[in-house]
């Protein structure tokens, strides 16, 4: 495949910034093992950068990245890609807004998917990050397109960047790969709070229209301009 100068440059600081983002993973506790990846499109190109398939965290470096198409067939790269290739590839495919996916196990947001049960949408970060509850997709086996294909049909309906797929755990997306760890982040925190709330009693709805006041103040206001 010939890339130009500027497409070789650019996945070159994705293979770094990907490489660095799995490293917020670990620090978060969101992943054992060599569980979990995140993965960022390259833009203007049909490629992704994604982290290789069972290689310790400790050994992810840029070097390590691998860079597929969006069908998941390798491009670049000594190693094979994750596992979770497909589902990444399937998610870029469909929806031309995504630079970035990741996929965790983290403990808490995964206990919500073995439960099958959405996370509601019972606190101000929720309506800010999520713009509702967090919404549960079906289950999947590994192997086709089918986890992609039930997170891309999932998230067109609902404003969330994050999905609880049944049985298994959370994906997140962003416009670039930080937006999609931190969501990832974000939903592993919310996860543990409201089942800390439900411990307690029955945690309070927030009602539509302030969900909606929230969401768009977050989305449109709120940070450094
Ligand atoms: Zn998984």
């Amino acid at each position: 495949m010939t890339l130009t100068a500027q497409a070789r440059g650019t996945i070159a600081e994705l293979r770094e910034s990907v490489a660095r983002l799995h490293s917020e993973l670990t620090r978060n506790e969101l992943v054992v093992w060599t569980a979990g990846n995140v993965s960022a499109r390259v833009p203007g190109e049909d490629l992704m950068v994604i982290k290789p398939s069972g290689v310790s965290y400790d050994d992810l470096n840029a070097d390590t990245m691998v860079v597929t198409d969006l069908h998941g067939n390798l491009v670049h790269g000594d190693l094979a890609p994750s596992s979770d290739t497909a589902a990444h590839a399937y998610v870029y495919r469909h929806l031309p807004d995504v630079g970035g996916v990741v996929h965790t196990h983290s403990t808490y947001a995964t206990a919500w998917a073995a439960r099958g049960e959405p996370i509601p949408c019972v606190l101000t970060m929720i309506a800010d990050e999520f713009g509702g509850e967090i919404p549960v997709g079906p289950f999947a086996l590994i192997g086709d397109d089918s986890i992609g294909r039930g997170i891309v049909e999932t998230l067109r309906a609902t404003r969330s960047p994050a999905v609880l797929m049944r049985n298994h755990g959370p994906f997140t997306v962003g416009a670039t790969a930080r937006d999609a760890v931190k969501a990832a982040v974000m939903v592993e925190d919310v996860a543990r709070t409201v089942h800390i709330a439900h411990q307690l009693g029955t945690p309070v709805p927030l009602s539509r229209s302030d969900v909606d006041r929230l969401h768009a103040r977050y989305q449109n206001v709120y940070g450094q301009r």
